[in-house]
C-alpha cells in the first residue's frame, strides 16, 4: 500500500510529488497521456515567477518532470479509470491493475471548452484545434480565427499571427478580459483582426474548414468569413469524470476543497485546475499541489499511526 497516490502528472500532480518525496512519503503519481499537462501546449509563459525571461510551454513541462525525477517520483504513465473512496483505505484503478493507499492527491487538472457547434468535434484535429502552440504550424500564409477574450485567446492569436496570413480574433464581448500587456500586443498586430460582439454560429465544411458565420450579437446581423483552421480558446471544463457523483463538485463541475486542499472525503485532496478557484494558473496549481501534499503527510500522521 502507498502512502499517496496523486493522478495527474501536470504541475499541480509534480508539485505535489515532489513535496510528498521530500517528506518521504511512499508516493506513486499516474499520467494518462504526458507530464507537463496544459503548460506542455502553451507556447511562452511569462508569468510564473522566478523566470525572468518568458519559457516555452514543452521546456517548462520538462524542467517540472525532471525536478519530480530527481527526487524520485514514481511515475506510471498509465490512466486511472476508476477509484474507490469509501473506507479508510482508498483505491485507485487502472485498465491493468488496482493499487491501494493511505491518501490521494486528485490532479487531473482540464481540458479545453468546446463550443458545441455541429461539425466542431467531426474536424477536430483537421481544421478545428485547441492548441495552438501545436497546430498554429500547419496555417502558415493562411487565414485563423480564436474564438474568445481571455488570456488564452490572446496569446493564442499573437502566436497565430507570426504563422498566418490573417487572424481574426472572435469575441463575444466589446473588451478582454486577458491581461493588458497581452491585449496592447494584439491590438499592435496588423494581421489581427479583433471582431468585437460576436458568436460564430455555423461551422462552414467541405472536405475540410471552410469558413464561419458569425453573429453580431448587438445588431444581429450575420457575417461570412473565410478561414482554413478554427481555433476554440473559450474556457475550460474540469476533468472530473473519476469522482462525478462521488463527490462534492460545484455547478461548473469543479471539486470544493477547504484552504488546505481537503474534500469532504477523510484522505482525499484536490489539486490544481480541477479545483474550484478563482485563478486557475500555473502559480495556483503548484501551491495547490504543495499545499495538498503536507496535508496528506498531516492526515497519515494523525490517522495511521
Ligand atoms: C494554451 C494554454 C496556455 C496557458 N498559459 C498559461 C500561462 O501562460 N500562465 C499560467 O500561469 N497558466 C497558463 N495556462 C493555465 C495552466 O496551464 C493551468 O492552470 C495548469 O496547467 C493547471 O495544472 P494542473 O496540473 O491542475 O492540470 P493539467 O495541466 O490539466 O494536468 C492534468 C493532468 O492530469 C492528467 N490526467 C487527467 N485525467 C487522468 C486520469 N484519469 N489518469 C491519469 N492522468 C490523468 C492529464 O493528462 C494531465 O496531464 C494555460 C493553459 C492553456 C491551455
Amino acid at each position: 500500500m502507498k502512502d499517496v497516490i496523486i493522478i495527474g502528472g501536470g504541475i499541480a500532480g509534480l508539485s505535489a510529488g515532489i513535496y510528498t518525496q521530500r517528506g518521504g512519503l511512499d508516493s506513486l503519481l499516474f499520467e494518462r497521456i504526458f507530464t507537463g499537462g496544459q503548460a506542455a501546449t502553451t507556447d511562452l509563459i511569462e508569468n510564473y515567477p522566478g523566470f525572468v525571461e518568458p519559457i516555452s510551454g514543452p521546456e517548462f513541462a520538462n524542467n517540472l518532470t525532471n525536478h519530480a525525477k530527481r527526487f524520485e517520483l514514481p511515475i506510471l504513465y498509465d490512466e486511472v479509470t476508476e477509484l474507490q473512496l469509501d473506507g479508510h483505505i482508498k483505491r485507485v484503478i487502472t485498465n491493468k491493475e488496482t493499487y491501494e493507499a493511505k491518501t490521494l492527491i486528485l490532479a487531473m487538472g482540464a481540458q479545453p471548452r468546446p463550443l458545441g457547434l455541429p461539425g466542431e468535434e467531426a474536424f477536430r484535429g483537421r481544421g478545428v484545434s485547441y492548441c495552438a502552440t501545436c497546430d498554429g504550424f500547419f496555417y502558415r500564409d493562411k487565414a485563423v480565427a480564436v474564438v474568445g477574450g481571455g488570456d488564452t485567446a490572446l496569446s493564442d492569436a499573437i502566436y497565430l499571427s507570426q504563422h498566418a496570413k490573417k487572424v481574426y480574433l472572435i469575441h463575444r464581448r466589446d473588451e478582454f478580459r486577458g491581461a493588458k500587456m497581452l491585449q496592447d500586443r494584439v491590438f499592435e498586430r496588423e494581421n489581427i483582426e479583433v471582431v468585437w460582439n460576436s458568436v460564430v454560429n455555423k461551422i462552414i465544411t467541405g472536405d475540410k474548414v471552410k469558413g464561419l458565420i458569425l453573429e453580431d450579437v448587438i445588431n444581429k446581423r450575420e457575417r461570412q468569413v473565410q478561414i482554413d483552421g478554427l481555433f476554440v480558446a473559450v474556457g475550460v471544463v474540469p476533468n472530473n469524470q473519476l469522482v462525478e457523483g462521488k463527490m462534492n463538485l460545484n455547478d461548473a463541475g469543479f471539486i470544493k476543497a477547504d484552504e488546505n486542499m481537503a474534500t469532504e472525503i477523510a484522505g482525499v485532496f484536490v489539486a490544481g485546475d480541477l479545483r474550484e478557484k478563482m485563478l486557475l494558473q500555473l502559480i495556483t496549481a503548484a501551491a495547490d499541489g504543495a499545499i495538498a501534499a503536507t496535508s496528506a503527510q498531516n492526515y497519515i500522521a494523525i490517522n495511521f499511526t
